[in-house]
């Protein structure tokens, strides 16, 4: 199910390709190889999908370590992704930490990933690595990461077409009343029999009040006519994620949720037109924060506007004011404005979209409608 075998018609992706392009960033982080212990990174560099490992990118090598669980998987599934590397398996921490040790001899500045070691690790790796500067990197996988190659949009596009088809097929049935919780479980049903691996994450259905808390857990609650409910999603097609929001009511709301999810689309349609190559991230969040700003609600848009998407559900880039990068080709980004009014409900919309050479494309298609 992974790399150069492919997936129901995915063309395979070339995982063996991505050594070489994180090298390239070893200068710049001030490094002459790299401990990749944040498993995205190590399944990104390998195809290996373990629960355990911790990979070593030297210049010319790359090594992965894990434990005797996955001897097999480990070795097919590097071979599957076309990985040219070596598989150490270790019965214990300290036996698998020496090959590491072995494989980065000759290294003498080894990047850390910052974000993804513990304290403890750190105090463990610095007293294994002693011949070695341990130099805290951030950002020298996901920066690859971040640009997208069509096989990986690929299978992007195929985890929002099966989120598409479940709310498609789930969304008439909120007539009947179902509690947000039994919802939820149908929208992540509908994904899974279509294909998907599991959720990218617990699905929000949030009615009514509920909805003005914009993580809010699905609850027993029923749904009920002219309320505003807010339906923020997605699922995973061979390690990669979809997210979608849409907000919906069984008849009319009434005015002032009208007015409300009318500013959220059109905040969405400006962040949307904004995401184009060049453009900086923290524009594309003012381009969607001053609609919601001008219709007198910026207090109540209380997060940022979107985010990348790959193997994480939240991943490199922000797209916030404090953002400071901006979107390139090939780039996956939400754009998801929403506002929130405490004892009211809340709305937000939320696209998925790709970055092209003269634009974005999206890859979340259900469409927009309040009134159902
Ligand atoms: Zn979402
Ligand atoms: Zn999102």
């Amino acid at each position: 199910m992974n790399g150069r075998s492919g997936i129901d018609g995915l063309e395979p992706m070339d995982v063996g390709a991505r050594a070489g392009r994180v090298r390239a960033g070893f200068a710049d982080a001030g490094v002459d190889a790299l401990v990749v212990t944040r498993l995205p990174n190590v399944r990104y560099l390998t195809g290996f999908t373990g629960s355990a490992g911790i990979v070593a990118l030297t210049p010319d090598a790359l090594l992965l370590v894990t434990d005797g669980r996955y001897a097999e998987q480990s070795r097919v599934q590097l071979e599957a992704a076309g990985v040219d590397g070596q598989v150490v398996i270790g019965a214990t921490a300290g036996e698998q930490h020496a090959a590491l040790v072995a494989a980065v001899v000759g290294c003498p500045r080894l990047g850390l990933e910052a974000d993804g070691v513990t304290w403890a690790q750190q105090r463990t790796f610095a007293g294994e690595f002693t011949d070695h500067e341990l130099v805290p990197t951030t950002d020298v996988v996901e920066a690859v990461r971040r640009i997208k190659e069509p096989a990986e949009v690929a299978r992007i596009r195929a985890a929002c077409a099966m989120a598409d088809d479940a709310l498609a097929e789930l969304l008439p049935t909120l007539a009947d009343g179902p509690t947000e919780r039994d919802f939820a479980l149908a929208l992540e049903f509908g994904m899974r029999r279509r294909g998907a691996t599991k959720v990218s994450f617990d699905p929000i259905v949030a009615a009514g009040p509920n909805g003005a808390l914009p993580h809010a857990r699905p609850s027993e609650r029923p749904i009920g006519r002219g309320e505003l409910v807010v339906i923020d999603f997605g699922c995973i097609v061979d390690g990669y994620c979809s997210d979608m929001t849409r907000t919906v009511s069984v008849g009319d709301p009434g005015p002032e949720a009208t007015h409300l999810w009318d500013t959220v689309l059109a905040s969405q349609q400006a962040g949307r037109a904004a995401v184009t190559p060049g453009a900086e991230c923290a524009a594309v969040d003012g381009a969607s924060r001053d609609v919601i700003d001008a219709a007198g609600f910026g207090d109540l848009f209380v997060h940022s506007t979107g985010h990348g998407v790959g193997l994480e559900i939240h991943e490199a880039p922000r797209v916030a004011r404090t953002s400071t990068g901006t979107l390139a080709p090939g780039y996956v980004v939400t754009v998801e404005p929403g506002v929130y009014l405490p004892g009211v409900g809340g709305v937000r919309i939320e696209d998925t979209l790709v970055v092209t050479t003269d634009g974005a494309v999206a890859l979340t298609e259900f469409p927009k409608q309040l009134i159902l």
